[in-house]
């Protein structure tokens, strides 16, 4: 039989309900294992107690003949990002680590009355500000691959959802929430080879979501096949009138086309994405993905989304500009962390300074700098109008096609100690993950194949708003033909 923690949901839900195991059972295989991969960091906080009476309950339901859904008795790990009612929520933050909200986000609130079994909050980069998850202030997360020939050095796993990806490729959770505003659930996706979604902006509610940046932080599964992110995006997402962003629309089957394949479909390979020095195995990783959609009888066509260039800088604007502000509530009264001071400005001084880490504190001052008075227009009005140039290159290119292909991530997982003295390296790595996020659109990666190195590296597909269904469907066809079975080993 195959063990408890190789299990997708779709296959451990067919289990519980056919009464193979019980959901007590499934949810001590995977605290087992959380025990035993501590190493990892993949955790904040760790909640068994949590875990088993959560798995009690979806116990008693099954016997009742009352599961409340597919995700009912599915051992998940939370993103500690989402605030969870009477559990400790930090954001990787010292400002909030002795925070305990006493309210529930609307997705853990959701997944929760789904029957989800929650095993603990998932470490990440600072307030979700990162690309390889070692702005933590707990720590850094370790990707559980390692390089094949002997290349034993500790990778990163991408970020900031790293300790969401590490636990799903780890075995230690079937599936895990994160957050993506440039690229934080599918870079990390794509460093784990795991699935990693980005729904479009409005699926899913950002209520009690720590906010980064609003116009563009999402909420998404992570998942070890491309049909677990359709069943958990389906537990996630959905109206609600507490987040105005929310989209006031009924939620379509998002597992309806997963069987339907491609045939027929147009599938678009834009140009701009050919970026100077990339590697050869991303190049190569990317045709394959292209020759096996087409093997499949969709037809692949160059399409040219011209302002891409303008991307990832224009992100680099607006996303600190939103953070600054939204982290303007961090000032020791309200929340978290208080370090006392001769009066109130040097006391919110002294906790900012000391409750921030040094690339938050980068992001405030970029945002402040933006926009201040003298540089509002130069910085934030003019990114904000470039962004909707970045918007109408991809409305444009979907009057030809139903989906674009491109890779995830421009390198694989690269070692813990990389790129981490040069905050722009780092931010390279969300150059073709940002250009979605700008323009609010769904996107996904699924794991593509390995690198020379023998390292996970994902495709990244992009499709129209709201249209979840067609990016399932494209998504399911390419990890087919991909056929991805190598897993860390160890794990
Ligand atoms: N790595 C990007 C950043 O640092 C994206 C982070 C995210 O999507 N939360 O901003």
């Amino acid at each position: 039989m195959t063990a408890l923690t190789d299990l997708t949901i779709a296959q451990a839900r067919e289990a519980l309900d056919a009464g193979e195991f019980s959901a007590r059972e499934l949810a001590e295989a995977h605290i087992k294992a959380m025990e035993q991969h501590r190493t990892l960091n993949a955790f904040i906080t760790e909640t068994p107690e949590r875990a088993l009476a959560d798995a009690d309950e979806a116990d008693k339901r099954r016997q009742a003949g009352q599961a409340a859904g597919p995700m009912d008795g599915i051992p998940i790990a939370m993103k500690d990002l989402f605030c969870t009612a009477d559990v400790r929520t930090t954001a990787g933050s010292h400002i909030l680590e002795p925070f305990t909200p006493p309210y529930e986000s609307t997705v853990s609130g959701r997944l929760k009355a789904g029957g989800s079994v929650m095993l603990g909050k998932a470490n990440l980069d600072e307030f979700a500000m990162g690309s390889a998850n070692i702005t933590s202030y707990f720590g850094p997360v370790t990707n559980p691959w390692v390089a094949s020939g002997g290349d034993n050095r500790r990778r990163v796993p991408g970020g900031s959802s790293g300790g969401s990806a590490a636990a799903v490729a780890a075995r230690v959770a079937i599936a895990a929430t994160g957050t993506d505003t440039g690229g934080s659930i599918r870079q990390p996706a794509s460093f784990c080879g795991i699935v990693g979604m980005k729904p479009t902006y409005g699926r899913c509610s950002r209520w009690g979501i720590v906010a980064f940046a609003s116009s563009l932080d999402q909420a998404g599964p992570m998942t070890r096949t491309v049909q677990d992110a359709a069943i958990m995006l389906q537990a996630m997402a959905g109206h609600d009138p507490k987040d105005s962003t929310s989209a006031p629309y009924q939620l379509p089957d998002f597992s309806a086309k997963l069987r339907e394949g491609v045939k027929g479909m147009k599938i678009g390979v834009p140009k701009e994405y050919r970026i100077d020095g990339m590697p050869a195995e991303i190049e190569r990783i990317w045709q394959h993905g292209a020759e096996w959609l087409r093997a499949q009888g969709a037809e692949v066509v160059e399409i040219s989304l011209p302002h891409t260039k303008y991307a990832l800088p224009t992100y680099y604007i607006i996303a600190p500009a939103e953070a600054s502000s939204n982290l303007a509530r961090y000032d020791g009264v309200r929340y978290g962390l208080r370090v006392p001071g001769h009066d109130l400005t040097e006391m919110y001084e002294n906790t900012r300074a000391e409750g921030f880490g040094a690339e938050v504190k980068r992001r405030v001052m970029i945002g402040t700098y933006v926009l201040s008075a003298g540089y509002y227009d130069a910085y934030y009005l003019k990114a904000q109008k470039v962004r909707t140039l970045i918007l109408r290159d991809f409305t444009q290119a979907f009057e030809q096609v139903d989906a674009i292909l491109t890779p995830t991530a421009p390198s694989a997982a690269f070692v813990v100690g990389e790129k981490q003295d040069d905050p722009v390296q780092m931010y390279l790595n969300d150059v073709f993950t940002v250009p979605a996020s700008m323009a609010g659109l769904p996107a996904i990666s699924v794991p593509g194949g390995l690198s020379d190195g023998g390292l996970p590296l994902g495709l990244h597909l992009i499709a129209k708003p709201f249209d979840e269904v067609t990016l399932f469907q494209a998504a399911a066809a390419l990890e087919e033909a991909a056929g991805f079975t190598a897993r860390p080993a160890g794990f």
